[in-house]
């Protein structure tokens, strides 16, 4: 066949020519290209609206598509002749499978970073600056050194720049959690490149940290784009930990063996104990925290991305810029220091839009830690009390009795229904009227600073509202108090949860080293009885069983899950798995970089028997078909 006449554009380098056989059209881009029949939610207007040059903010959950928002426009752009797509990411790890995925897809895109020796920059750079290139990956540091800029003047005045798109954009924030100052930096290229359009884009939804993006990138004439930040296809959990080791191994070997994962813990060494611990009941389960070696850490992280069913145990050092979409559960054994990290961590699971778990187990000792590390923090009074007012707003979460999404987006400003498909949307909890219990507490801790001069922690004031005589009680002469063995009826797991409440609540504090309990302005009123106090019955959680991977309750999944699979169609489905193993391997990318689980299991399902049929599944774009075609063809055929 003969090569494709070729156009050439005034003033263009020939790399740049264009191929009138190639569609600038979005939607062409995305069925041929990527292989997706439709763009989902707000993707479609986001990527007209950039493509057309315009300047564009774009809030999206985790999973939300954020990539294809200046994937598409990069692609349509440069097919018009417009140059190279600069994408600016603070995550190296990310870049090299970013550019993986799109190599894969047949865009000629490439990264920059400190990763890659001289040689290769070079590279790089040549491609760069021959125009050929649709997106280039490279870290703030980088950019705005004085020579990547004068490369990128010379782009500018080619007309070869054709966008600017800012990953990650609230990094620019000090108001958020990853703060980078090198990102402040990159107002510097809208001052030295005014009419290159922009898009940023964010997965972090509250206000504030808008507002600094928008200020911080001067992108006031932008348009906004803020999409819903629910994630219908995940189901949050959150329930009272009992022994929380045993509670989460009923919960991975009930619903999640083989599944990969992600354990969160708080300190270092709960990380290293839990890993091994995991590995020890039988599961591949690595530590990942900031404390190892750096190479052990890439080793680990690799292998989550690279194999299959791994139980990844990290602090909240791990998961920034993990865009592995089969995570399958997101556990927390620890609290999160608020719902934008409690969002942000969970957002890790079920970014292919099957159904996935949000699972939490939680404490009386949790919330007593977290205040605790505020009010020692170093940070001044008023971020502690931001800190505080953000605590208080997660323990209202977990001590919820309704939906748990309604809440959730509730606090990101966005309000919806019982969803379905959440813990207490599932099986509502049972709740009973503790305002009595609360004011026997409060007057016992009362009690013990009128009798001693001082307070007395929690498992001191059960033992007393409980009248259990101990060696401590008769020191202290606590059995002639007259509120000894007042809540004799109530058991302890009972208590426990009406002073994790009233802490949560902010009625009692808990100070000093041995976390003695003291009563706050507000417990006045809880004691007068004019607050009402509702608490959910502590119960064994239900055995919830082996939930079918059809998803969740009336979970609006926007992408139907793959319909289970009769037994030809499983055998398929392993054939094509190991077939998708080795062509990873080979090709030194993570297996769901060549084909996503969902994409497979169609295939599974529907068994095409040519290439048509082939790319009619969801996910197979153009250049896929033709290097796997025939290879699938012949896998399905013998699976
Ligand atoms: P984000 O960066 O917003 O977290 P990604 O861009 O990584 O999300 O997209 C999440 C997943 O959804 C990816 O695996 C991507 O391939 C897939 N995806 C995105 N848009 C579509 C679409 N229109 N149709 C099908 N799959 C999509
Ligand atoms: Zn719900």
């Amino acid at each position: 066949m003969p090569p494709a006449p070729r156009r050439y554009h005034p003033g263009v380098t020939t790399a740049a020519c264009l191929d009138p056989a190639l569609s600038t059209a979005p939607l062409d881009i995305l069925q041929q290209v990527f292989g997706y029949p439709a763009f989902r939610g707000l993707q479609q207007a986001v990527v007209q609206h950039v493509t057309a040059g315009g300047d564009a903010l774009v809030l999206m959950p985790t999973g939300g598509g954020k990539s294809l928002c200046y994937q598409v426009p990069a692609i349509a752009r440069h097919r018009a002749g417009q140059g190279v797509t600069l994408v600016v990411s603070p995550l190296i790890a990310l870049m090299h499978d970013q550019v993986g995925a799109l190599d894969e897809a047949g865009v000629k895109s490439a990264f920059l970073n400190s990763t890659l020796d001289g040689d290769e920059a070079r590279r790089v750079e040549r491609m760069l600056m021959s125009g050929e290139l649709v997106l280039l990956y490279a870290a703030p540091e980088r950019i705005l050194t004085p020579r990547f800029l004068a490369m990128l003047d010379s782009l500018h005045e080619r007309g070869l720049l054709s966008l600017l798109a800012i990953d990650e954009a609230h990094c620019v924030s000090q108001w958020g959690h990853d703060f980078r100052e090198e990102y402040l930096g990159l107002s510097e290229l809208h001052e030295r490149f005014p009419t290159v359009p922009r898009i940023a884009l964010t997965a972090t939804a509250d206000a504030h940290t808008r507002a600094d993006i928008v200020e911080r990138l001067a992108l006031d004439a932008a348009a906004q784009f803020v999409a819903s930040f629910d994630r219908p296809n995940i189901r949050y959990t959150i329930v009272e930990k009992d022994d929380a080791k045993r509670q989460l191994l009923r919960f991975l070997r009930d619903e999640h063996e083989g599944d990969a994962g992600i354990v969160y813990c708080q300190s270092r060494k709960k990380v290293e104990d839990t890993a091994a611990w995991l590995q020890a009941e039988g599961f591949t389960a690595l530590p990942y925290h900031a404390g190892l070696e750096a190479d052990v850490r890439k080793r680990n992280q690799d292998r989550f991305l690279r194999d299959e069913g791994v139980v990844m145990v990290a602090t909240v050092a791990f998961g920034m810029g993990i865009d592995k979409p089969d995570v399958r559960f997101v556990a927390h054994l620890d609290l999160p220091k608020n719902i934008e990290g409690y969002y942000q961590e969970t957002g890790r699971a079920g970014r292919d839009g099957l159904a996935a778990d949000a699972w939490m187990a939680y404490g009386l000792a949790d919330v007593v830690n977290q205040r605790r590390m505020i009010d020692d923090g170093e940070a001044g009074e008023e971020f502690k009390r931001l800190q505080r007012t953000k605590l208080d707003a997660l323990l209202a979460l977990a001590e919820a009795h309704d939906c748990r999404r309604v809440r959730l987006l509730a606090y990101f400003d966005e309000a919806s229904e019982p969803c379905g498909n959440c813990d207490n949307c599932l099986n509502p909890p049972a709740v009973w009227d503790a305002t009595d219990a609360a004011r026997k507490a409060l007057s016992c801790i009362y009690r013990f600073h009128q009798q001693s001069g001082f307070g007395f922690g929690a498992g001191h004031l059960v033992d007393v509202l409980r009248g259990k005589v101990t060696e401590k009680v008769t020191q202290r002469g606590h059995e002639r108090l007259s509120t000894f063995g007042i809540g004799a009826d109530i058991a302890e797991a009972q208590w426990r949860s009406v002073l994790r409440q009233l802490i949560a609540l902010g009625h009692v504090r808990s100070v000093g080293e041995f976390n003695t309990l003291e009563l706050t302005e507000s417990a006045r009123a809880v004691l007068r009885g004019e607050v009402p106090v509702q608490l959910r019955v502590p119960a064994e959680a239900p055995p919830r069983g082996r939930r079918s991977r059809s998803g969740g309750g009336r979970g609006a999944v926007d992408k139907p899950p793959p319909l289970p699979l009769d037994e030809a169609g499983l055998a398929r489905f392993a054939a094509l798995k190991a077939w998708r193993a080795e062509v990873a391997k080979s090709h030194n990318l993570p297996a769901y970089v060549v084909f996503h689980d969902a994409t497979l299991a169609e295939m599974a399902r529907e068994a095409p028997d040519t290439l048509d049929a082939l790319a009619g599944i969801s996910g197979v774009g153009g250049k896929k078909l033709q290097a796997y075609g025939e290879d699938l063809l012949r896998v399905l055929a013998s699976g």
